[in-house]
């Protein structure tokens, strides 16, 4: 496995150290393959909103998986996770199931150019939407500067479609759409962009997503693969109360399970093989066990008070990190959204768009991260990867993670005062 893992956000190079292999999980902690527990607060990077191994996911998945692991044939908990997305998200009319949020972005993708018959697609710098060849892509600075790919193996004639734009700038999407306004199929955007740290937007800014889109004939992407569910049941759309075009979601709707979507208004949807020319397959897509942990998840989170816990359970962490922080006299700030937060390790206003992020965060960042880990607190092996709460951590496991990171902060071997 070329640096021992199956996904390069598991390694820890950019921290240093030698990552433990994990042997099991349960609620909010993960035990290693030496027998050492940690509060995760990585939660499997989004899906695990309920905590490791609930016992009514498990049991859906078990006995689902006692009736056959796949059929290759529609199935009925297909069309009951089918209705309950559909509830969730009034917008949409049709949702298609696959097996990851790569497949579900790069299929919107080419859902919408197959709709509007154009080809530039504009994403932000900063956001990630999965691994497929158009999206891997970030841009310098110049507002209608073509894609430069950051993977190799990118063609350039593939990256030359995709347009690059700094979050929360107006202005940067208004010149772009001035100049290429009728060959922009789409703008795609993580609504609440948790991949490159925590950038919150500004309402304002989504919303002229939305009228610059609609006014030159452009399709709005909502890539929910982090925030649906998460942020709310029916995640940053029902927030934002706009109404996009697509939407993309995974994590929260697998339960833990390989499961992701696209859904949209049944015209667009409709354009999708077998009823229209926008081709997209999957021999997994819908898979049986995958729908059962998603409808156990779902149906779990419509508990009364589910979201203001979580909420209760962010803003009790992000004043812990904030103490600990102002404590340690190390400067930082920790936005936050819901069960959401980052640690931001620079001074000042937290950043909105990638520009803003000072890279030597990261520097900062790789020895609070050992600490941490040599109290029993797992963080992702990045600066820039969000902490994720659930519905299984506790006051006192939150408590102990605020503490732990003050201790951690004022180490010797801890982040230096800046
Ligand atoms: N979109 C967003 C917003 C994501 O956060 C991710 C994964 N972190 C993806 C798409 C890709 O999903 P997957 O890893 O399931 O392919």
């Amino acid at each position: 496995m070329p640096g021992g893992v199956s996904s390069p956000v598991r390694a820890f190079r950019a921290v240093g150290g030698v990552p433990p292999v994990i042997a099991s999980a349960r609620g909010a902690e993960l035990r290693d393959a030496d027998g050492r527990v940690y509060i995760d607060l990585v939660g499997s990077f989004g899906p695990l909103i309920l905590g490791h191994a609930h016992p009514t996911v498990v049991e859906a998945v078990a006995r689902t998986a006692r009736d056959g692991l796949t059929f290759g044939a529609t199935c009925a908990l297909e069309v009951e996770l089918a209705e309950r997305v559909l509830q969730r998200f009034p917008f949409a009319e049709r949702v298609r199931f696959v097996s990851s949020g790569t497949e579900a972005v790069m299929s919107a993708v080419r859902l919408a150019r197959g709709a509007t018959g154009r080809s530039r697609i504009v994403k932000f710098e900063g956001c990630y939407h999965g691994h497929s060849d158009g999206l891997l892509v970030k841009a310098g600075s110049g507002l209608a500067t073509f894609g430069t790919p950051t993977s190799a193996g990118v063609p350039p004639a593939i990256a030359e479609l995709t347009h690059v734009l700094p979050l929360d700038d107006d202005q940067a999407v208004e010149a772009l759409f001035a100049r290429h306004g009728p060959e922009i199929a789409a703008v795609l955007i993580e609504p609440m962009p948790a991949n490159a740290g925590l950038l919150l937007q500004r309402p304002e800014f989504l919303r002229r997503l939305r009228e610059l889109t609609r006014r030159h004939g452009s399709l709005l992407i909502l890539d929910e693969v982090i925030s649906g569910f998460r942020v709310a049941r029916g995640g940053m759309t029902e927030v934002l109360g706009i109404e996009p075009d697509l939407v993309t979601l995974g994590k929260i709707l697998g339960g833990g399970m390989p499961a992701a979507a696209y859904l949209g208004r049944a015209e667009l949807m409709e354009r999708l093989a077998p009823n229209g020319p926008v081709y997209q397959a999957g021999t997994l897509s819908g898979n049986p066990v995958a729908m059962a942990a998603g409808i156990a998840t779902l149906d779990l989170l419509e508990t009364p008070g589910t979201y203001e816990r979580l909420e209760e359970l962010g803003a009790r962490l992000q004043r812990g990190l904030e103490r600990g922080l102002a404590r340690a006299k190390v400067a930082g700030s920790v936005p936050r959204m819901g069960s959401v937060l980052w640690l931001v390790l620079q001074s000042g206003p937290a950043p909105r768009a990638w520009h803003q992020v000072d890279p030597a965060g990261a520097e900062r960042y790789a020895p609070l991260f050992g600490e941490l880990l040599r109290r029993g607190v797992w963080l992702a092996p990045s600066a820039f990867e969000v902490a994720f709460l659930s519905l299984a951590h506790t006051e006192a496991l939150v408590d102990r993670v605020a503490a732990a990171c003050e201790e951690a902060l004022s180490a010797p071997h801890g982040v230096p005062a800046h």
